[in-house]
């Protein structure tokens, strides 16, 4: 059976939250290097935009990653798939443990953890049935280090860290590279959503100091994607050169 593939025998990439930040940043990088990319979000009117600009290698389908009907109908609608970014998640709030809010919690697990393995569990047969299949999930270095006020998203990236180790296990032998990229800071709507649409509060955390862009995370993830397929780049950190540790930022 000939390996099904997008438009004129490219490679189908999918990548979740491509709506903003380093998802459509993904889109653009991943459509440059030659693939049919599925974008998937929430906010279509984002992702009809961001197909618009970059041209028919991008396709805008609705995505919620905490439904299992929109995956459902977003996963039917593709049918093959070489690459799956799990990119959709965020943090929310950055409350102490002891004042800090379930509803929270629990969506910041739903988007970072859950998402990410119904996501997986659900192209993992067109990933195998690539013949190259790979699941670059994309982590924190949330999932390395500890900061106060951040346990709700720590533990969320440590928990998808764990899927990915397992992940790794489980498929050893068959077709599909599992890789993980851990960026630090990087300036996008990311501390706009954290702090419930607060800009002031967003801008100070990237203030006196030089973030990383989506553009520098989606290079990366482009880079992974296209090494030789015996090449499996297992985890990557990034961080600014300003932040030394999620709590050690340099600022002048
Ligand atoms: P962003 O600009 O806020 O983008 C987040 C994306 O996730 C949006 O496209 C959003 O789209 C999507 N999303 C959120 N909930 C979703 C859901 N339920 N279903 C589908 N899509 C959903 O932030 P970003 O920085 O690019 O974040 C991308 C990833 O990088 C996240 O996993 C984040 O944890 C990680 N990360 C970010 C930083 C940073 O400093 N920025 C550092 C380390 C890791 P819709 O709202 O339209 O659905």
């Amino acid at each position: 059976m000939p390996t099904p593939t997008g438009q004129e025998g490219r490679p189908v990439a999918v990548v979740t939250g491509a709506s903003s930040g380093i998802g459509a940043a993904t889109v653009r990088h991943l459509a440059t290097a030659g693939f049919d990319v599925v974008a998937g979000a929430r906010r279509t009117d984002r992702l009809e935009a961001l197909a618009k600009e970059v041209g028919s290698a991008v396709r805008p389908l609705p995505l919620d990653v905490t439904s299992a009907e929109s995956i459902e109908a977003f996963t039917d609608a593709i049918p093959a798939c070489r690459v799956l970014v799990n990119n959709a998640g965020g943090a929310l709030g950055q409350d102490r443990i002891a004042q800090s809010d379930d509803d929270q919690w629990i969506t910041m697990f739903e988007t970072n953890v859950l998402g990410l393995m119904r996501m997986t569990r659900a192209l993992l047969g067109k990933l195998i049935g690539s013949g190259n299949g790979h699941v670059v999930n994309i982590g924190s270095v949330a999932a390395h280090e500890a900061y106060v006020g951040g346990a709700g998203y720590i533990a969320a990236k440590h928990g998808a860290r764990g899927v990915n180790d397992v992940l790794r296990l489980e498929l050893n032998g068959q077709p599909v590279r599992v890789s993980e990229i851990d960026p630090g800071l990087t300036e996008t709507e990311f501390s706009l959503v954290r702090f419930d649409g607060d800009a002031e509060a967003a801008t100070r955390v990237y203030q006196g100091m030089t973030p990383l862009v989506a553009d520098d995370v989606a290079e990366i993830i482009t880079f992974v994607v296209t090494r030789p397929p015996h090449v499996d780049i297992d985890t990557l950190i990034v961080r600014p050169r300003d932040q030394a540790r999620t709590f050690m930022v340099h600022r002048s």
